[in-house]
């Protein structure tokens, strides 16, 4: 049994990198090309990603005439968390999904209480779900999850009993490596500057290891102002949870780190933790 061929009613989870784009593609083939109605594509958008992140979500669905769903988190009248359908050219660029959640919940996300990746990613793309008849008793969410990733891979489970996780990249025994040799053969690709995955899901991602944090803030200073802002309108409204991290400089001493003495790190340590925000 071809493991890319999911059960329907199905997702796959597409978070605009290499790993879950092949994903992508290896279950369009196993379809000959084309998803059954109820195997939907969705991406969900922070509006904190790299324009090269977007771009390539855009190629990915022309290129290969996969719809894919781009879903935003949002408020209702009385303040819910709720969802909403966009596309390439209507998404948010500048954090608003983010600012949204922040201002719902009164305190910024940390390594403890992640409620980014829970209410911006997994709760918006539940939400949208359950929103559809076809989806009512449940669901197989495709995750792209390697071979070589095989302790996230075995201990995937669903955040709702309505959901079954699989990982078929993990039972294809696809690699970074297959990953990384499809994209060399391919004809167009990922183009995010600087190494691997440095500036992959939200670029000022506060889980990223300081290393990769302080060489992306003096590569790309403008991807940083949204972090800076938010830590500073989070210290005018709250006494904690006023910065993403206790343990760092915040991200305004980050920058001014950096611009003044360059970076301190010349060495990558790791992320801190991994999130369900997988390439
Ligand atoms: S990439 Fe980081 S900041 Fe963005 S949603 Fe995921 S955990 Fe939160």
């Amino acid at each position: 049994m071809n493991p890319y061929r999911i059960e329907t009613p199905g997702v796959v989870s597409f978070s605009g990198g290499r790993t879950s784009g092949f994903m992508l593609r290896q279950i369009l083939d196993a379809y000959d090309g084309e998803l059954p109605e109820d195997l939907l594509v969705t991406f969900q958008n922070t509006g904190l990603e790299h324009a090269a992140t977007y771009r390539f979500i855009h190629e990915v669905e022309t290129r290969w005439g996969v719809p894919i769903k781009w879903l935003e988190y949002a408020l209702d009248d009385e303040r819910e968390p709720t969802v909403v359908v966009t596309d390439h050219d209507r998404a948010s660029r500048n954090g608003e999904p983010f600012d949204l959640l922040i201002g719902k919940k009164g305190y910024l996300p940390n390594p403890v209480s992640r409620i980014c990746t829970v209410q911006l990613k997994m709760r918006t793309q539940q939400r949208y779900l359950r929103s559809l008849p076809a989806f009512a008793d449940g669901w197989t969410s495709a995750v792209g999850l390697r071979y070589d990733e095989p302790r996230r891979a075995l201990r995937l489970t669903g955040d709702t009993s309505l959901e079954n996780p699989v990982a078929p990249m993990y039972h294809a025994k696809h690699t970074e490596e297959d990953v990384l040799a499809f994209w060399r053969d391919c004809d167009f690709d990922l183009d995010l500057p600087l190494a691997g995955n440095m500036a992959g899901n939200c670029v000022g991602c506060f889980l990223k290891s300081q290393y990769k944090l302080e060489v992306l803030a003096q590569e790309m200073p403008e991807y940083f102002e949204w972090w800076i802002q938010a830590e500073r309108k989070a210290s005018e409204t709250a006494d904690a949870g006023a910065v993403f991290r206790q343990d760092r400089p915040s991200y305004a001493n980050l920058m001014k780190q950096v611009r003044e003495q360059g970076q301190l790190f010349s060495e990558d340590a790791g992320d801190t933790i991994s999130c369900f925000c997988t390439d």
